[in-house]
């Protein structure tokens, strides 16, 4: 094997470089993939603009967690992994022994450890990683499709937890990768979907993805008021923001009908605040949660998913590069072109 490789390197604010590192190698209990396909996500790209990410990533560092490869080295002790295995090797592991992993939120685990470096040649998978969520791929599966993985288990955690019932209404604010794949989720789920979008790509993709109705405007007034009428006026069961701003927040909560529930699932950057209509929520009786991030559990159901071919993977991804185009695609992305996922080929 190679002693160096090409990867990307975040140095900061819209700075990612490709550079050649070292190659990783394997610690004890440790796995060294080589990278099928990377996928870019909503999150990677926040980080860009960014520079950095509170809780994943602190530059300068390897960047990128959605991805698939095939196993090409082993560290000492691992055993359920050998040479040529096709993976997807989830972007975090939880400790397992803290409040939260004994109360099977491990999604909250005060020791989550992360992982980047997708956008690479290789990745080095920390060992408790590949103990506890890294998964075989079928053969059947493409690297690309399986590194759906990821962002899927976000988004069917986000559905699961706004606790839906057969039939509901459900709207979902947002048409980017992971508001699209919510959508996805609902409609293969047997619900409703209202879909809030803003562009005519967002549109198509949510009609294809199983949208029973789709609301397209960047009025947040007219968009509230053409929903609230597709139910009637009642508003909807469940309202799932997905766009990570203020505005869409206080959005979520004016589309619900009485006894509904709003799911913050989009993450706003770190400080910001947002002012609700406190008497809206009391008198209507509204449950507001958020959901943050997977568990090892819901990792494996949405692999099944990917597998089964019922989750339309395919419709994600809209686009390949090269490793070196790396830049280039996120500054494309920043312009909310039509693109969902793009594929980095290293
Ligand atoms: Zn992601
Ligand atoms: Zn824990």
């Amino acid at each position: 094997m190679a002693t160096t490789m090409q990867a990307a390197v975040l140095h900061g604010r819209e700075d990612v470089r490709i550079e050649q590192v070292p190659v990783p190698e394997a610690g004890p209990g440790e796995l060294i993939v080589r990278v099928g396909a990377a996928l870019t996500c909503g999150t990677d790209l926040k980080v860009f603009r960014r520079g950095y990410h509170a809780k994943m990533i602190r530059p300068p560092a390897l960047f990128g967690h959605e991805l698939a490869g095939t196993v090409v080295e082993l560290g000492a002790g691992v055993e359920n992994f050998k040479q040529g295995d096709r993976v997807v090797a989830l972007n975090s592991a939880p400790c397992g022994a803290c409040y939260y992993c004994k109360r099977g939120q491990e999604n909250l685990c005060d020791d989550l450890l992360f992982n980047n470096g997708a956008y690479a040649e290789f990745i080095r998978i920390p060992a408790r990683i590949v103990a506890k969520n890294t998964l075989l791929v079928p053969e059947h599966v493409p690297f690309e499709y399986a590194a759906l993985t990821e962002p899927l288990a976000c988004a069917v955690h986000g559905f699961t937890d706004s606790h839906p019932r057969e039939g509901d209404t459900v709207a979902v604010i947002g048409g980017g990768p992971l508001g699209l794949m919510i959508l996805h989720v609902a409609a293969l789920s047997g619900c409703e979907v209202i879909a809030l979008v803003k562009h005519d790509g967002q549109a198509e993709a949510a009609k294809q993805l199983g949208a029973a109705q789709v609301v397209q405007s960047s009025e947040i007034a007219e968009a509230i008021a053409k929903t609230r009428a597709l139910t009637g006026g009642r508003g909807v069961d469940i309202a799932i923001e997905a766009v990570g701003v203020p505005a869409a927040w206080q959005e979520a909560v004016e589309l619900v009908r009485k006894g509904g529930t709003v799911n913050f699932f989009g993450g706003c950057a770190t400080g910001t605040h947002v002012s609700l209509d406190t008497n809206r929520i009391h008198y209507n009786d509204i449950t507001m949660k958020a959901t943050f991030h997977h568990t090892p559990a819901i990792c494996r159901k949405s692999l099944e998913m990917i597998a089964s071919g019922r989750f339309q993977a395919s419709a994600f991804i809209t686009g390949h590069a090269h490793l070196f185009e790396l830049h280039r695609v996120f500054e494309k992305l920043m312009n909310r072109n039509a693109e969902i996922k793009t594929v980095i080929v290293p």
